[in-house]
């Protein structure tokens, strides 16, 4: 089942943050390079905050505006607008996530002393759970926390900790309970920054970013973690809760990753046919060839079903239906969407496209980690293959792992 019907305090909302986006966020993008970002994110930041943007994803007891999957569908969607639209509110990933994360999870005091800020925006996370030994299969994790007394004392190193290099906290996942069952042996601690037992070796140089990126907002970072001691209260949740922690996170970053990237993918193909309708080649505009026009209409067909998937997905949550399916899904589809969008109009573009005096390249870039990043697209396929043929066993037919309950 589904109700396409988004409310009009939605919509409305909706409106408003183009507004913001359009207003502030584009115009502040051309002068990334030319000044600190911190600056620049101090203004955006005091008028969202004036706007009563701020934090949507956030309940209302904790300075948000308490919206829910549907709400935040929308919103991200015009986020999405612009690669500042979510630092500017402060939504952006891994901090919101972790808001929610701590929301739920944290005692008193750590909620005051890590959400608070985070939620204020005078302070950011990092997420340090992958290493060289594991990362899709983050059950090989070799990082330990043993538990000495009153203290924890964590050892290992990690790998890609993105923001690591300017993140005032951390979220570590390490091994504490090696004897129970294999999603239950690892806790997640909370590791005040920078820390000389936490090391950031480097921000390790990845495509198409530069040192000055990874300085301003953030390196992915490789951290050396030697007898690193914490109290007994750094942990988050239970021992052996680890995964369980991030699992009530997984349908809030779908929503966000895939609303943001049809708010990209859009505007990408705005840019491939306003630049493919005034640029004239052997005495044509070059959108009045039928092969462009395929292209564009390819593009606008992934648009659409990205919309309707998301959508669907929003529904369910709502609803507080299973959606593991779809949403390992539309993990799968979303960044292969946006990447086939932008890429076309990078293409349309000629060389233009390749350069920086378009956003196209540094959005090509960007989006192609997120094949990758929260399970890489195989480990996905695998899933979603298996409930294929689970599906099939159950009732002689596979609709209901692909979108049978649409309908009924
Ligand atoms: C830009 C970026 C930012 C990141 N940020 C963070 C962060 O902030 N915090 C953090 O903890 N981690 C982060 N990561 C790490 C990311 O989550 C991992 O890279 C991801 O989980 C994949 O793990 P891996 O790199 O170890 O690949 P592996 O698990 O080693 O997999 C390698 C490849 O093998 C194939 N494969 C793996 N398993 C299967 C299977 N079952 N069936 C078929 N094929 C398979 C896939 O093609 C896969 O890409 C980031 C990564 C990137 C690129």
């Amino acid at each position: 089942m589904i109700d396409f019907e988004i409310p009009e305090e939605y919509k409305q909302l909706g409106l408003r943050y183009r507004k913001f986006v359009e207003d502030y966020c584009v115009p502040a993008e051309a002068q990334v390079r030319t000044r600190p970002l911190k600056e620049i994110l101090k203004e955006l930041h005091a008028q969202a905050k004036a706007d009563a943007l701020w934090c949507p994803h956030m309940p209302e007891e904790w300075g948000g505006l308490g919206l829910g999957p549907l709400g935040m569908a929308v919103v991200q969607y015009e986020l999405g607008g612009s690669p500042l639209g979510d630092l500017a509110v402060n939504t952006q990933g891994s901090d919101d996530a972790t808001m929610l994360t701590i929301a739920r999870y944290g005692t008193q005091a750590q909620k005051e002393k890590y959400l608070i800020p985070l939620v204020n925006g005078d302070a950011r996370v990092c997420y340090s759970m992958t290493e060289r030994a594991a990362g899709g299969d983050a059950t090989g994790l070799q990082t330990t926390a043993v538990r000495d007394g009153d203290s924890w004392v964590l050892n290992g190193e990690k790998w890609f900790t993105s923001l690591g290099n300017i993140a005032d906290f951390a979220l570590v996942l390490a091994k504490t309970n090696p004897e129970n069952p294999r999603h239950e042996q690892f806790s997640g601690f909370l590791v005040d920054l920078p820390n000389p037992a936490y090391e950031i070796v480097r921000n390790i140089p990845t495509m198409g970013r530069d040192e000055k990126h990874y300085e301003e907002f953030g390196g992915h970072c490789e951290v050396k973690i030697d007898n690193l001691v914490l109290p007994a209260d750094a942990i988050l949740g239970e021992p052996g809760q680890g995964f369980a922690l991030g699992q009530h996170r997984l349908g809030y970053g779908r929503l966000r990753h895939g609303m943001r990237n049809i708010g990209l993918a859009q505007k990408a193909l705005d840019l491939a046919v306003e630049h493919a309708t005034q640029r004239v080649t052997f005495g044509q505009p070059v959108a009045d060839r039928q092969g462009i026009q395929f292209m564009l209409a390819e593009c606008a067909a992934e648009i659409y079903k990205a919309r309707l998937m998301v959508l669907h997905l929003a529904f369910k949550m709502e609803k507080g239906m299973d959606l593991r399916q779809e949403n390992s899904i539309a993990k799968i589809f979303l960044p292969h969407m946006v990447h086939k969008v932008v890429d076309t109009a990078l293409q349309l573009h000629g060389a233009l496209g390749y350069t920086h005096d378009t956003p196209l390249a540094e959005w090509y870039t960007g989006i192609r980690a997120q094949r990758l990043v929260d399970g890489p697209d195989e480990v996905h396929k695998w899933r979603v293959g298996r409930n294929v043929v689970k599906a099939f066993e159950a009732s002689g037919t596979t609709a209901a792992a692909c979108g049978g309950d649409l309908f009924y």
